[in-house]
């Protein structure tokens, strides 16, 4: 049995490498906080207190509750949290945590609407191929109608859109639980609460849209278990992953920072770069000279009437041939078909072959006698020097 969460399927689904070292070899690795994380954080915290105070009857005032916000801040602080953003300082962003707060408070008082049923959850949803999901839900609350509210509290500076949201798999499964656990639950809804913008934002599932979600969550570990390989998917996010000095993407990079000038001239990697880079730019240049000479050849053919100009040893035969331009849409290749064309004259796209075959997608007896050799490839880009 393993507990799946959301972000642990979000981080195979954003580079199955990453995953592999945190999930499976469970390499750990200390990475200060940044400051939206730790500023997040307080703010999540300020709100637990505002709601469990409640439930014990005691009403904490804006004041009290932005104290408690100003303790907690310079309480848990530690110099090594990182500012990535220059322009701010840590006084920009205790006074946007102070500002969710102080909206949030404003909107809410006097928290006599919905009743708070738990805070900060830790449950796990059974999953039908004996995994389980992890149910951490910021606040589940409920009215006297049966309505059920799974709320979440958004600290990021970016608001989602009501599209994404009826799209959120998170929150759809927490609310799965709900159903699960609260019988009495007539609907669920879906909050959530984008401080930053002081805006709520409400999602609904049907029971048949959940559990399409709780299918599709199932379908996804399933894939995430089945696979043997896990390789690297660079991007955007990339620059916030943990791992980045023992990927494979940037640990020579990172190698080679530590290095002083005499051992970075004198890394076999940098060496062996650096000839190739020196081969390719005499092949560019060669190529260059070679297409000249061949308009060359071309012209003087035409000026003399022939079609075969001889050297020394070898000779060029000179040919000229239409090269097609054909479109390259699903309606073409329907016309292909009808005139019975399409087999002789398509050819397999060997990268789309291989995607379907890794991906599964495609019956297994069509594949028998498919083989995916491995081969390397190297494509050249220029460094990114900081
Ligand atoms: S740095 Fe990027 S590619 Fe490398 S493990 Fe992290 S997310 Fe994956």
């Amino acid at each position: 049995m393993v507990a799946y969460s959301n972000s642990r399927i979000n981080c195979f689904y954003q580079c199955p490498y990453k995953y592999k070292l945190q999930y499976i070899d469970r390499i750990k690795v200390e990475v200060p906080d940044t400051i939206e994380t730790y500023m997040g954080r307080l703010v999540h915290e300020v709100m637990e207190k505002l709601y469990k105070d409640l439930q014990y009857q005691k009403k904490n005032t804006k004041k009290e509750l932005l104290d408690y916000f100003e303790k907690l801040w310079s309480g848990k602080w530690s110099d090594k949290i990182v500012i990535v953003k220059k322009d701010y300082t840590t006084d920009n962003y205790k006074d946007m945590g102070r500002k969710y707060i102080s909206d949030y408070y404003d909107r809410f008082k006097p928290f006599n609407g919905i009743k708070t049923l738990a805070l900060e959850t830790e449950n796990f949803l059974d999953l039908e191929d004996g995994n389980k999901y992890h149910i951490r839900i910021d606040r589940l609350a409920c009215n006297n109608d049966g309505n059920y509210y799974v709320c979440d509290y958004k600290t990021g500076g970016r608001i989602s859109t009501q599209y994404d949201l009826d799209r959120d798999r998170q929150l759809a499964m927490y609310s799965l639980w709900v159903r699960q656990k609260y019988s009495d639950a007539k609907d669920v809804k879906l909050v959530w609460y984008f401080m930053a913008f002081d805006r709520e934002m409400v999602s609904e599932r049907t029971p048949k849209q959940l559990e399409g979600v709780k299918r599709d969550i199932e379908n996804m570990i399933k894939h995430i278990e089945s696979v043997s390989e896990f390789p690297t998917y660079k991007s955007r996010l990339c620059d916030w992953c943990k791992y980045k000095q023992m990927c494979p993407h940037f640990k020579h990079e990172y190698e080679l920072k530590e290095k002083n000038e005499k051992e970075f001239k004198e890394d076999d990697g940098v060496k062996l770069v650096d000839e190739y880079t020196r081969l390719e730019n005499e092949e560019k240049e060669a190529n260059g000279k070679k297409e000249e000479i061949k308009q060359k050849i071309i012209k003087f053919s035409k000026q003399m009437g022939v079609d075969v100009v001889c050297g020394t040893d070898r000779k060029a035969s000179i040919k000229s041939y239409s090269r097609l331009e054909y479109p390259k849409t699903d309606e073409f290749m329907e016309l292909l078909k009808k005139k019975g064309l399409y087999d002789e004259v398509v050819a397999v796209n060997s990268t789309k072959l291989r995607n379907k075959l890794e991906s599964g997608d495609i019956d297994i007896e069509v594949l028998v006698n498919l083989k995916a050799e491995k081969v390397w490839s190297l494509r050249m880009s220029n460094r990114e020097k900081k």
